[in-house]
């Protein structure tokens, strides 16, 4: 039986799940969607529903090509495209009154476009019937193929968002395929692509990295034009996936931001709890203004 860290105290957190929510989840059932935040369980998702007006589907089905170390989303062969699905996720964000909503993706190595088309048809559909909704796209790295990159950013999303992670020399070990270098050089073409869609990417922390390595990773962002980083705890979905090397301090969160900021990212949110999509809200409109 190996050792386990004990969670601290600002991780422990009650799931809050009121009768709105319950009648969200039936209608995510009924339509056969998936969301990050009911899959990954995540605790802020009564705050990002009901007050802040946001949420993240995932869409491409429920079943990924890729099996990374930290994530609980299922892997196998998926069997389907599901060419309904942008007008099903337009509809519930619609219903939901969403005013941002992040649409990621499992990763479709099996399609010859990573799913690239799909992708793209959601953000037009959301766009064509709640016009108002900000929408962030969060792919994976689709191979690094730049036409499947450009079919998805020819629908023009609001913000372009993809995870490095982690840090360079732990990637192999924590992502499945994709590589440090080629998510990189992904954000990097997006800004050369649509100069003016700001780009984000995120990284937990507690999987054994350095500082000094941690620096590194947002010196390289920045190197690649990235606007915004997000910085959050990395928890254990099971027993099966990575272990939590280290839990970090609230206060080593708010140092984090803060160098995050003077070395030139334009909004930065770090917290034990601060997942990819976390108040991705404000994050539009601050960019929307500078
Ligand atoms: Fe969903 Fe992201 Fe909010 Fe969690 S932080 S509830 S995954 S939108
Ligand atoms: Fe999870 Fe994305 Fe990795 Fe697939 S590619 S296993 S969805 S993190």
């Amino acid at each position: 039986e190996k050792e386990v860290l004990r969670k601290p105290d600002w991780l422990k957190i009650k799931l809050n799940t009121n009768k709105e929510y319950t009648g969200l989840k039936k209608m995510m059932r009924s339509r056969n969607l998936h969301t990050v935040c009911e899959e990954a369980r995540c605790p802020n998702i009564h705050e990002c529903w009901a007050e802040r007006k946001t949420a993240t589907f995932m869409i491409l089905g429920d079943t990924c090509t890729r099996g990374c170390r930290f994530c609980a989303v299922k892997t196998g062969r998926p069997t389907e495209l599901d060419l309904l699905e942008p007008e099903r996720v337009a509809t519930s964000v619609e219903q939901m009154q969403l005013r941002h909503v992040v649409v990621t993706a499992v990763a479709r190595d099996d399609l010859n476009d990573g799913g690239a088309g799909v992708f793209a048809e959601t953000v037009r559909a959301i766009r064509r019937k709640v016009p108002f909704c900000t929408i962030e796209v969060l792919p994976s790295d689709m191979k690094g193929d730049d036409e499947s990159l450009t079919t998805l950013m020819d629908a023009k999303p609001d913000i372009f968002n993809h995870n490095i992670e982690t840090v360079r020399r732990l990637t192999k070990r924590v992502r499945a395929i994709a590589t440090y270098d080629r998510s990189l050089n992904l954000l990097k073409r997006v800004k050369e692509l649509s100069p003016n869609t700001p780009t984000k990417s995120s990284i937990m922390v507690g999987l054994g990295e350095t500082k000094e390595e941690l620096m590194e990773a947002m010196d390289d962002l920045l190197k690649h034009n990235v606007d915004i980083l997000t910085i959050g705890q990395y928890l254990q979905p099971t027993r099966k996936h990575l272990d939590v090397v280290r839990y970090y301090h609230p206060d080593e969160f708010a140092e984090l931001k803060e160098i995050a900021l003077a070395k030139g990212f334009r909004h930065c949110e770090a917290g034990p709890l601060v997942r990819s999509s976390y108040h991705a809200d404000e994050q539009v409109n601050e960019a929307a203004k500078s």
